[in-house]
């Protein structure tokens, strides 16, 4: 569902990913980990291509998304063929990010009518449920300051929802949150993964990474040094660096 091959990406000088290679089957949930500055946002946001990379391959639901590749050469894709290939793509943030001046319903609504053309009442009611779906069937009308942090995350996946992605990339999305609102946020993203949904989660949430994750991954300095069944990482990491973090957070 979503591979990466070999992915470079530098800011100037500075070389953020060093080769990157990550392969996701539909239904598994990749867990990503590391230390701060390490690039675990920066290979998120190359996934769906908001941000450019200088070599490798991605591929997202069987097309390559960003440049197209000819022999040795990638091309980057012309904007509406990535614009296209990035709806497969949802995506969940630390900040959740939702528009302040809309309710909650009006949040999940915008993109199935901005985006895919859906009429009003064709979007509000694909909304509903997913509002239903996330546990606030009761606060549709609720405007993001009227919610709590938890809830405004659960309405942030809800719009990620409506789109209806492939696959959703998930930034860190309890790291905001007061301690007692993050275990309704990843109850909600458990359902998900019960329900099938390819999902790629940056977190510091190991248990998480223990229960739900298919495959956890850890990123030190631009690259992945080390992957495996969560329950194996985590009991017995391989490397010297994955040890020395794991001896931090756990
Ligand atoms: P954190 O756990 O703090 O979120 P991270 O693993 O997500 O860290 P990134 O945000 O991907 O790390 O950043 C990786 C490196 O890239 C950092 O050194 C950061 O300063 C640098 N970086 C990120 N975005 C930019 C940018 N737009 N311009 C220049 N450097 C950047
Ligand atoms: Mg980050």
């Amino acid at each position: 569902m979503v591979r990466a091959v070999d992915v470079h990406k530098a800011f100037g000088p500075i070389e953020v990913l060093r080769g990157v290679s990550l392969d996701v089957k539909k239904g598994e949930v990749a867990c990503i980990i590391g230390p701060s500055g390490s690039g675990k946002s920066t290979f998120l946001r190359c996934i769906n291509h908001i941000e450019s990379f200088q070599r490798g391959d991605m591929w997202v639901a069987g097309q390559e998304i960003g440049y197209t590749r000819r022999g040795n050469t990638l091309y980057e894709q012309h904007p509406r063929q990535i614009a296209r290939a990035r709806r497969n793509v949802g995506m969940v943030f630390q900040h959740f990010n939702l528009f302040a001046h809309k309710t909650a319903l009006q949040n999940v609504m915008e993109g199935p009518v901005q985006v895919l053309k859906l009429s009003r009442r064709e979007a509000a009611e694909r909304a509903s449920d997913l509002l239903e779906r996330v546990g606030l069937g009761q606060r549709k009308n609720n405007y993001p300051s009227g919610l709590s942090g938890g809830q405004q995350q659960r309405v942030a996946i809800a719009r990620a929802l409506a789109m209806q992605p492939e696959v959703v990339l998930f930034d860190e999305p309890t790291s905001a949150l007061d301690p007692e609102l993050v275990g309704e946020v990843l109850d909600v993203m458990k359902d998900l993964a019960l329900g099938g949904m390819t999902m790629i989660v940056v977190t510091h949430e190991m248990g998480f990474a223990r229960e739900v994750g298919t495959s956890l991954h850890f990123m030190s300095d631009g690259l992945l040094v080390e992957s495996g069944v969560p329950t194996e990482v985590l009991s017995d990491p391989q490397h010297e660096r994955t040890r020395s973090f794991l001896s931090k957070v756990l």
